[in-house]
């Protein structure tokens, strides 16, 4: 009754799974997930099927400190879309679509 081997122990990246859960019926099909725990001491449950094809490499704290590395400020994803928002609007601003400010610029000439 052992089809198919443990995955207890078995490391990807930065997460060992530390547990088989028991599988899951979602529909027609069964799923299975495993317990992992990653470097950085957080437990999680993943999808057998998630570690198998190799994306899932962390329990998310790989994309945190990338995205912390890209973000010093530590602005979260609103922050940011609000941010890049301003700065499209200032580029429209400065670029003279906006008729009001094409007007001025061109009266300087
Ligand atoms: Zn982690």
């Amino acid at each position: 009754m052992n089809k198919h081997y443990s995955m207890v122990g078995h490391r990807i990246g930065r997460l060992v799974v530390i547990e088989e859960l028991p599988s899951v019926k979602i529909g027609d099909t069964r799923a299975s997930r495993v317990r992992v725990r990653c470097d950085c001491g957080t437990v999680k449950d993943i999808w057998r099927a998630t570690i198998r094809n190799g994306n899932t490499r962390s329990c998310g704290c790989l994309r945190a400190e990338r995205y912390r590395a890209q973000n010093p400020d530590g602005l979260n994803e609103r922050e940011l879309a609000a941010r890049r928002q301003r700065r499209r609007q200032d580029r429209l601003k400065s670029s003279g679509t906006d008729p009001a400010a094409a007007k001025l610029a061109r009266m300087k000439w």
